[in-house]
């Protein structure tokens, strides 16, 4: 049922105009999409509902716009040279290539769904007087599935702090892990595989002229973190956030936007005194849970701690959604202490440091960080919105419909017009004077093809919250109807209110409190 909503999602998603595989003529490229006419429209309005949530709403956190390119030296400080790897593993006779901890960690999703079977079917047996609880507490094949995914996962997790390559092999051996596709179990070793692009300078021949294509935006929120400060006398706490692409070479880019080689990230870092960390850990954790949950039901989001700390952090937790393949990290939170700010000290020589006029100290202010991937919020708008449903009291062709349930102030059309029929000058021309008024408001679209029914369904398909009907009543006394997406109801107004009514209901504003 889930893995049938993920592919209507992915071909609705291609059908409305929101995204397209990149370079679809030549076969397309793995792991790259191309965002559609719809799409665009929707992913700059997340961008929009993210940005004025961290600068407008907050007068200590402002904004920046840093460039993907930047010097070499900053990957070597920040780490992402010596250690952004991930684990690799090939099997010899598929030739595949996999994340050797991925394989690892659909193992353990495996032994959980064997678990939840064993609970699904004595809950049928039990009828009403099953315990859930009591019963995964008590039954032994329960137990041995919960208790070694338990065991997996925490040797995983300290085999990847540790670098230890050789365990993870040993995992894969231990569990007899096959190949997905040819079912083989006959592996290499384990390596690890620098996930950054590189390409090279042409004004410098040598390896000094090596760049990276960022794997993260954060860098540039740090390395500015004195012109910021200087240029914005802003007094810590503050914050800095950049909305920008990434770029990672994955070695599987899969489940459509949810892992890509080329991103959008949307981050957050916020320098505060040391000491005082975990207070705004706990208060942008908050924070950005609330955020999501105004336009995401609650019961599909949920915290998870990491089990392997960085060196670094001293605390850090995903924000995970439940996608239609599971619940997956949509935002990580991270208190990073100073790690960052001081490596580039290091690094450049430069002091990164605050100078406290409150306590009348200088200090390397702390960091916590907010980091959402912009196109797994996508993702998540998407697959929250799409519902295919009967419509009561409708006939043939009319009784179900696709509808994209999109929150309004993110929907990438907020209205359409449409006269009811387009052979009458005098309902077109109409028509056309209204759209032309509602386009200086909201993004409109404005439609004479086809019965209304039909061009109602092609509004419910991309979202569009409201359809502004122009039919003979508004010759003759200038009120059109407004059909409301969701309920389907109709009101009639005056077509000189229509703006205001709309604007009302799609602005910004109405996710921001
Ligand atoms: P994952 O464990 O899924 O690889 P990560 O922990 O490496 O993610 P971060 O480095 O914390 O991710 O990046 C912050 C956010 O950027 C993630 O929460 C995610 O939303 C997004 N992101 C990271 N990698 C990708 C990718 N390859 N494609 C799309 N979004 C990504």
């Amino acid at each position: 049922m889930q893995e049938d909503l993920f592919k209507r999602l992915v071909s609705h998603a291609k059908e409305y105009g929101f995204i397209y595989p990149s370079s679809e003529i030549y076969e397309g490229l793995s792991g790259i999409y191309d965002y559609g006419p719809m799409g665009v429209e929707l992913k700059n309005n997340i961008k929009e509902y993210w940005w004025k949530a961290m600068t407008q709403m907050n007068e200590n956190i402002v904004g920046l716009d840093s460039a993907i390119f930047m010097h070499p030296k900053i990957w070597k400080a920040s780490g992402h040279v010596d250690a952004f790897n991930d684990p690799l593993i090939d099997n010899k006779d598929s030739k595949k290539r996999s994340r050797a901890d991925v394989l690892i960690e659909d193992e353990i999703q495996k032994m959980l769904g064997k678990a939840n079977k064993e609970v699904e079917k004595a809950a049928k047996r039990f009828g009403d007087t099953f315990d859930e609880a009591m019963f995964r507490e008590t039954n032994p094949r329960v137990l041995e599935y919960t208790q070694k995914a338990a065991v997996i996962e925490k040797r995983l997790a300290v085999a990847l702090s540790n670098n230890d390559m050789a365990d993870i092999k040993a995992i894969i051996d231990e569990l007899e892990i096959a190949d997905p596709d040819s079912g083989s179990r006959n592996w290499t070793e384990v390596r690890q595989f620098n996930l950054m692009f590189s390409t090279q300078m042409s004004n410098i021949a040598s390896e000094d002229g090596k760049l990276y294509l960022r794997p993260e935006t954060a860098q540039g929120i740090f390395v500015n973190f004195l012109n910021v400060q200087k240029t914005t006398r802003q007094k810590v706490p503050f914050g800095i956030a950049q909305i920008g692409k990434a770029f990672r070479n994955e070695i599987i880019a899969r489940q459509f936007i949810f892992r890509m080689r080329e991103f959008e990230q949307m981050e957050m870092q916020y320098f505060v005194r040391p000491g005082t960390q975990v207070e705004f850990y706990q208060e942008w954790k908050a924070k950005r849970m609330a955020w999501h949950a105004r336009i995401t039901p609650p019961e599909k989001l949920r915290f998870k701690d990491h089990d392997n700390l960085a060196h670094y952090a001293d605390a850090a937790v995903d924000i995970q959604f439940e996608f239609p393949f599971g619940f997956r990290e949509l935002e990580g939170i991270h208190s990073r202490k100073d790690f960052d700010l001081k490596a580039h000290t290091e690094h450049s020589g430069k002091k990164m440091q605050f100078f406290d006029p409150e306590i009348n100290e200088s200090y390397v202010p702390f960091v916590v960080e907010t980091s959402v991937g912009l196109d797994r919020m996508f993702l998540s708008v998407m697959s929250n919105a799409l519902v295919d449903e009967t419509v009561p009291d409708a006939q043939g062709e009319d009784s179900t419909r696709t509808v994209l349930r999109i929150p309004a102030a993110l929907a990438p059309v907020k209205c359409a017009i449409l006269p009811i029929v387009k052979n009458k000058e005098e309902l077109v021309g109409k028509a056309r004077e209204v759209y032309d008024r509602l386009k200086l408001y909201f993004q409109c679209q404005y439609d004479d093809k086809d019965a209304i029914g039909r061009r109602y369904r092609r509004q419910d398909a991309i979202g569009t919250p409201y359809c502004v009907t122009i039919d003979f009543e508004t010759i003759e006394n200038d009120t059109v109807t407004i059909r409301e997406r969701d309920s389907m109801t109709q009101i009639r107004v005056p077509v000189g209110e229509v703006a205001g009514i709309v604007s009302e209901k799609t602005d910004m504003r109405t996710l921001l409190v």
